[in-house]
């Protein structure tokens, strides 16, 4: 079973064409790599693009950055975890914290979606995370246990361990500021504690990705961290030569 995953989120960018364009690219020079999954978080309308550009290839997997907690109605604007899978989507970021700080989702909110995600056949990656004066305060890891279990609330065991959790310092995301290794380590570790406290031995299973300005060089020595199974990718994933340096990373 592969157990790095890395993740791209393009957020507002990459129309199909290019979408396409960079997929080609990447394909062509990416083999599989037995130990590691690669997922695309592209904008919803380039979806398909990119599930042409992976569709011999079982290692890499797509989905969507948001949906709606509903599965359908007059919601004008959103999208389902329904529609979403049933336009070939796998994944879903749930609780991104531009959808936290920037459209006001409350941890409530980001719980439904969650359930809406299971409910659906979605793998939700959960994303939690920090401000900067939450971290100087010091209430990380309280912020982020609160997040997390919220997030969590309504899910049952077995859909639990087939999730994937990303800790994201907000701080940190499009800023250039990266956690140290030793602080994304003990936000993680304090992460797996509180999915073992939820689900018990069973959540050594679940993958918890590290995100907040991951780049091609920064990005070892984040991986060589305690308890940190991979990336979650914005800006540097925009770039397919950046991209393939990220994932070839070890
Ligand atoms: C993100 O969007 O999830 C992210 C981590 O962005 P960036 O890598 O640009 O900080």
């Amino acid at each position: 079973m592969p157990n790095l995953i890395f993740a791209a989120n393009w957020k507002m960018n990459q129309a199909p064409a290019d979408a396409a364009a960079f997929l080609r690219t990447f394909t062509d020079q990416y083999p599989r790599q037995q130990d590691r999954r690669v997922l695309f978080f592209p904008p919803a309308v380039s979806l398909h693009a990119v599930l042409q550009g992976v569709r011999e290839r079982s290692d890499l997997e797509a989905g969507v950055q948001n949906i709606h907690w509903e599965d359908k109605g007059a919601f004008t604007g959103e999208t389902s975890g329904p529609l979403a899978r049933a336009a070939g989507a796998r994944h879903v970021l749930v609780g991104h914290s531009e959808r936290r700080h920037v459209f006001g989702e409350t941890d409530e909110e980001t719980g439904k979606k969650v359930v809406a995600a299971f409910r659906a056949g979605l793998t939700p990656t959960v994303c939690v995370g920090e401000t900067l004066a939450q971290r100087e305060a010091g209430e990380t890891i309280a912020v982020v246990k609160r997040q997390l279990r919220a997030a969590l609330a309504g899910v049952d065991v077995a859909s639990l361990v087939t999730a994937i959790i990303a800790y994201e310092p907000v701080w940190a995301i499009g800023t250039g500021k990266t956690a140290t290794p030793a602080d994304a380590s003990a936000v993680h570790v304090a992460i797996r504690a509180e999915l073992r406290a939820i689900a018990g031995e069973r959540a050594a299973v679940i993958p918890i990705l590290y995100g907040g300005s991951v780049n091609k060089s920064n990005v070892e020595t984040l991986l060589a961290a305690a308890e940190v199974d991979g990336v979650l990718v914005g800006g540097a994933s925009l770039d397919a030569e950046q991209w393939l340096a990220i994932v070839r990373a070890s």
